[in-house]
């Protein structure tokens, strides 16, 4: 019979394949082993860790050439800890202390170190509790000549396969492809976790969260993955195949009908034209936005850069990156978002570590006006790359006008220094504020009196206004960009900016999704900034509305409808108003 499992959808698309299995849990046997046999033990635990290396090498030449270097930076931090003298020459002394064998020793230094990481309460630490764990458990499925049961490399092994596993590493899920994975579902994880970002970029639907795969679906059965809306149907009945396959080869052609429309600028039919900007992480992901004709990036996530490295970039190599993204735009804007760190996106260095709730934490400008050693390199790299073309400065999860003013001031002394130094900056640089706290939004107006625009944030807007922690999946059911409470805090926000005469934007995945793209349009939303890939389904719904028919209708809706009926009222709204 078959069954419905939900979860987080992270990476659109449809997946018909066979269910196979990963094992993460690994039984581990214990045994003593004789002293004369001690060496030849610690000999058997080091050639598996020189295996673990060349199968981790092995995974990192396969990565196609046009990957960004993000994914191979997981890859390599995990080569890293087979350097590591607490992975490696810890469990060696383990070995001759408890003349154990190396499976244990293993095992008991993997416990001391992961129980260290859980004290902390961190959440990125826990993160990195889970590299530790999946380097480990390389090395013992090795140990343990386990490895054949899981995967042994070939590619092509796993043609047609949807994996379910309880989480995936990036490594993995690298290697899972290459064997012909279509898709996967994890029992745990987050929206924003590492393997959630790869499965994006590598275009692999994927669903988080989806709890109880493991105790429903068995090995081989058939499965559906819909990435897009979270759900794994087990054991389909023909009629249900039959309807997904149709979706997949609709879903085909309508991204070429899609792409066409590349070419054309996104004009409302009543000839109002809307800027359709992309959103980006990495340098690498602007090629995609010269394709996709965006009207340029609206907001380039610098945290990225942060990353997976042990000390913050410095104010030359920020600034030669800014300046290759402001050059491939050619002539584009270019909205550069200060450092948006903390919470669940911490440096690696330490900084910005904070206390019971990281999201409420010290994070995002906070951290920047704490740690100007931190903050100053950027705002110069920012300053500096203005001088080369169209930048825009955006700040991240403002609360109030005081730290704005803070901020400001920093900005003013940046360009002094600057100038005394002789070095070259844009005069006129737009500086932006994100609208993320529902704080800031109550006060947009007074926002708006200071910056040249506005920009809605509503990943963080609807966590925080919900009260919903936006990476942990057993609340996730609750995050939703219809809230009526969420609904006013943006049309607040764009009223604002309206009246003060500047552009407010809305860069969070709500600007991505064309379900809302005619609520939006009708809240007189006319800058939306998304991931490349989602710009030619909203400009086709853009392209198909009018403005001055939605606005009466989204007002009253706005004012009127409770959250239960606001589905329904959004659905009208998406079909009746396509002539
Ligand atoms: C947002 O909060 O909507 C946003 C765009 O910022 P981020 O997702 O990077 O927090
Ligand atoms: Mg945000």
């Amino acid at each position: 019979m078959s069954l419905m499992l939900s979860g987080i959808g992270v990476s659109r698309g449809i997946a018909i394949g066979k269910a196979h299995f990963m094992r993460n849990s690994i039984e581990v046997p214990e045994c003593a082993i004789p002293a004369h046999m001690l060496e030849s033990e610690i000999s058997r635990f080091l050639s598996a860790v020189e295996l673990a290396r060349s199968q981790l090498e092995s995974i990192r030449e396969r990565i196609p050439a046009e990957t960004s270097i993000d994914i191979t930076a997981f890859i390599d931090t995990h080569l890293l800890m087979l350097d590591d003298a607490t992975l490696v020459s810890t469990p060696v002394e383990l070995i001759r202390e408890h003349g154990c064998n190396a499976e244990w020793a293993l095992k008991l230094q993997r416990d001391a170190v992961i129980n260290v990481f859980e004290k902390m309460d961190d959440p990125y630490l826990r993160t990195r509790s889970d590299d530790v764990d999946h380097v480990i458990n390389r090395i013992l499925r090795i140990l343990l000549d386990r490895d054949q049961d899981d995967h042994d490399g070939s590619d092509g092994q796993l043609m047609n396969t949807i994996v379910l596993a309880d989480d995936l590493t990036p490594a993995e899920t690298v290697l899972l492809k290459h064997q012909g994975m279509v898709a996967f579902a994890t029992e745990f994880g987050g929206p924003l976790s590492h393997t959630a970002i790869l499965s994006r970029s590598m275009q692999i639907p994927a669903v988080v969260g989806a709890h109880g795969v493991h105790q429903y679906v068995r090995d081989g059965e058939t499965l559906i993955l819909d990435g897009l809306h979270g759900i794994v149907i087990a054991d389909p009945d023909a009629q249900t195949i039959a309807h997904y396959r149709e979706r997949q080869q609709h879903e085909r052609v309508r991204q070429q009908e899609l792409a066409r429309l590349a070419s054309f600028p996104a004009i409302t039919l009543d000839d109002v034209h809307i800027k359709l900007m992309a959103n980006i992480e990495l340098p690498e992901d602007i090629d995609a936005v010269g394709m996709a004709r965006a009207d340029g990036v609206g907001l380039y996530r610098t945290e990225f850069l942060f990353m997976n490295r042990a000390t913050p970039p410095g104010e030359q190599e920020q600034f030669d990156c800014y300046l290759a993204v402001l050059n491939a735009l050619k002539g584009k804007p270019l909205t550069i978002r200060t450092l948006d760190m903390g919470a669940d996106k911490q440096l690696d260095s330490g900084k910005g570590r904070c206390g019971s709730n990281p999201a409420l934490g010290l994070r995002a400008v906070r951290l920047c006006l704490k740690d100007l050693s931190l903050f100053r390199p950027q705002l110069r790299a920012i300053l500096r790359t203005s001088a080369h073309g169209p930048v825009r400065m955006m700040i991240p999860m403002l609360t109030n006008t005081q730290e704005l003013y803070q901020v400001l001031a920093l900005i003013n002394e940046t360009r002094n220094a600057l100038q005394r130094e002789s070095l070259a900056f844009g005069p006129d640089l737009s500086i932006g504020g994100m609208i993320e706290v529902p704080g800031a939004a109550l006060s947009a107006r007074e926002f708006a009196r200071h910056l040249d625009f506005l920009s809605i944030g509503t990943n963080d807007l609807i966590q925080y206004t919900l009260a919903i922690d936006r990476v942990d999946d057993e609340v996730n059911y609750l995050y939703d960009p219809l809230h009526p409470a969420v609904l006013r805090l943006v049309k607040m926000t764009i009223d604002a900016g309206r009246e003060a005469g500047i552009p407010v934007a809305m860069c969070g995945e709500m600007a991505g999704d064309p379900r809302y793209t005619r609520l939006l349009l009708g809240m007189g939303l006319t800058e939306f900034s998304m991931h490349h890939t989602s710009l030619q389904e909203v400009k086709s719904v853009i392209n198909n509305s009018h403005i001055a028919t939605l606005k009466p209708l989204v007002d009253e809706l706005i004012d009127h409808t409770t959250a239960g009926q606001i589905h329904v009222r959004i659905d009208s709204l998406n079909s009746n108003l396509t002539e």
